[in-house]
């Protein structure tokens, strides 16, 4: 049976293309950037070229990419990185709710050290309102943290009209864009962003390498220590192969980009409209107008979002229920929870990540299948009428 991908959110598969561009740095060209020889200097010329194609895809002189080792580290250093300066006692931090796990968890540890985390609410789609970020910026908040587009229903939030009132203020803005980037136009000014994380295993570039855009003038203090590497604030031995794929990837993302947005946008509205059509009783997850393309959260109150992946799974379809990352947690997920939406319903979600070689013969079979999953199980279930 051949296997439909798609949850292309929790990762993609490598194009064929970034790998060809890796392979030369695992082989002949496997020397040291640091090194002072010459075997040395084609990793150095194709790291600097890397620098400057990621560069020139965020809006931003190379000198202000910093490569990472994946986009919770992009994070990590991020938030930590500006909460670490030894310059006073611990202020206050504004996050949203729904933020990826990457952020959340960063921001508990910081309480956790004396500071004072904000999680902002977000509406029925998923959106943080403007107004509600300038009324929560106090005189003592030293850092923003938003994500661009959500992970789980693919909602864009509004950063350049907050960037625009954090910027007023002085305060550095960070913007997890790891969903974002690669997927819709991403340009720092823009966004009036300081900081942005991205990671490259979700445009199609290999997993564990991931980078951070910092402003020029944004103290960000380092968080582990040993090599000069990477302005000092990411030590160690750059990882070549993957910066260049990583660079490879991001290029191809965004050449193809208004191709691949509008074919998406058209795949994903086909299935949305489609379950809605053949299922009674589905709710479609996330602000329709400000979304990624690609991604489709659907909830089928009363039955289980497992039960339908693991019966789209026997169809030959990977689907999931929510983020990766939070398999382990314990109820319903977190975003959709900040939604408002039901318990039960924010229990039986399913989201469809569509990618770049998803077809629409793909479509078609999640649209011929998922009925007849959901109606056995919504008459095993006991919270439901049993009728689909
Ligand atoms: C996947 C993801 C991350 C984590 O990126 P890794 O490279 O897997 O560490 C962070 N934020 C968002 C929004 C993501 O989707």
């Amino acid at each position: 049976m051949k296997m439909i991908y798609m949850d292309h959110n929790a990762t993609t598969p490598t194009d064929p293309r970034v790998l060809e561009a890796m392979l030369p740095y695992f082989r002949e060209q496997f020397g040291n950037p640091s090194s002072p020889y010459s075997l040395a200097h084609d990793p150095r010329r194709a790291l600097d070229a890397a620098r400057q194609a990621v560069a020139d895809c965020l809006g931003c002189a190379p000198e202000h990419v910093v490569f990472t080792g994946c986009g919770s580290e992009s994070d990590n250093i991020a938030i930590q990185g500006v909460c670490a300066l030894c310059d006073g006692p611990p202020g206050h931090i504004l996050t949203s709710a729904i933020e990826h796990h990457a952020v959340l968890h960063t921001c508990e540890r910081m309480e956790r050290c004396g500071w004072d985390v904000t999680y902002l609410g977000v509406d029925a789609g998923g959106l943080v309102s403007v107004a509600d970020v300038e009324a929560a910026l106090r005189p003592d908040t030293r850092l923003v943290t938003l994500m661009h587009a959500n992970n789980e229903v693919g909602t864009v939030q509004p950063l350049e009209e907050i960037g625009e009132i954090v910027r007023a203020r002085g305060i550095p803005f960070h913007t997890d864009a790891v969903q974002a980037v690669g997927k819709i136009p991403v340009n720092v000014d823009a966004l009036g962003v300081d900081l942005l994380s991205l990671s490259a295993h979700k445009f199609h570039g290999p997993k564990g390498v991931g980078a951070l855009y910092v402003r020029p003038g944004t103290r960000v203090e380092a968080i582990a220590f040993g090599g000069q590497q990477e302005q000092g604030l990411r030590p160690g031995t750059e990882n070549v192969p993957g910066i260049v794929g990583l660079a490879t990837a991001l290029s191809i993302a965004v050449e193809e980009m208004p191709e691949t947005m509008a074919r998406l946008r058209s795949m994903t509205s086909r299935l949305t409209s489609g379950v809605i059509e053949r299922i009674d009783g589905v709710i479609v997850n996330g602000d329709e107008a400000h979304r990624i393309p690609g991604t489709s959260n659907i909830s089928f109150p009363g039955i289980e979002g497992e039960s339908i992946v693991l019966g789209l799974d026997m169809e030959g379809v990977a689907v999931s229920t929510g983020s990766a990352c939070t398999t382990d947690e314990v109820g319903p997920s977190h975003v959709l929870r900040a939604m408002g939406l039901a318990p039960n319903v924010a229990q039986g979600s399913v989201r469809f990540g569509l990618g770049r070689r998803t077809v629409d013969e793909d479509v078609d079979h999640v649209l011929a299948v998922l009925p007849g999953i959901v109606e056995r199980l919504r008459a095993m279930s006991p919270f439901s009428s049993g009728s689909v």
